[in-house]
């Protein structure tokens, strides 16, 4: 299998990675091997398992950045969010594939994974993962015109005396 399709094929198992209380259900990203959440924190250690993020979330709240940080400079404005995903772990990422004006507190995204920035003329790569939004996807629905009558609904005014 090529590097790249390993890649594309592995996100999720390589980067939403976290680990989950057995305790009392928490899950964390990127994992922990203690819970913060029980009441005495030793009642967690041993319980803590891997546990994988689906990666879909909302928005919490977003920033748009002006000032690109190293390695950005040809990517802004872009857009930094917090991200609530299903699960409940909070993940800070990149909104991708979405004008900043289309993006809103609540909108719907999921982690997809893709190329963070390249680093010096020896062109070292770091992935990680960014978000869509969700309706953008291929599979979901596209924009809508309007809605097309069916044959049955063409006014009868129109039709042939019998
Ligand atoms: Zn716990």
């Amino acid at each position: 299998m090529s590097v790249a399709r390993f890649w594309r094929e592995t996100p999720r198992r390589y980067n939403l990675g976290g680990s989950k209380c057995t305790n009392c259900g928490t899950a964390y990203f990127p994992p922990r091997s203690v819970c913060p959440e029980c009441p005495a924190h030793r009642q967690s250690i041993e319980k803590m398992i891997p546990f994988q993020l689906s990666g879909e979330g909302e928005v919490l709240s977003f920033t748009i950045v002006h000032e690109p940080a190293e390695g950005f400079e040809l990517q802004v404005p872009y857009v930094l969010a917090l991200v609530k995903t299903v699960e409940g772990p909070v993940l800070t990422g990149q909104v991708v594939d979405a004008s900043p004006e289309a993006v809103a507190i609540g909108l719907k995204v999921r982690a997809t994974f893709r190329k963070l920035r390249e680093e010096g003329k020896a062109g070292v790569i770091h992935y990680g993962y960014k978000f869509t939004p969700v309706e953008d996807l291929p599979f979901a629905a596209g924009p809508r015109g309007p809605p097309v009558p069916a044959p049955s609904e063409v006014p009868s005014r129109d039709r042939a005396p019998a």
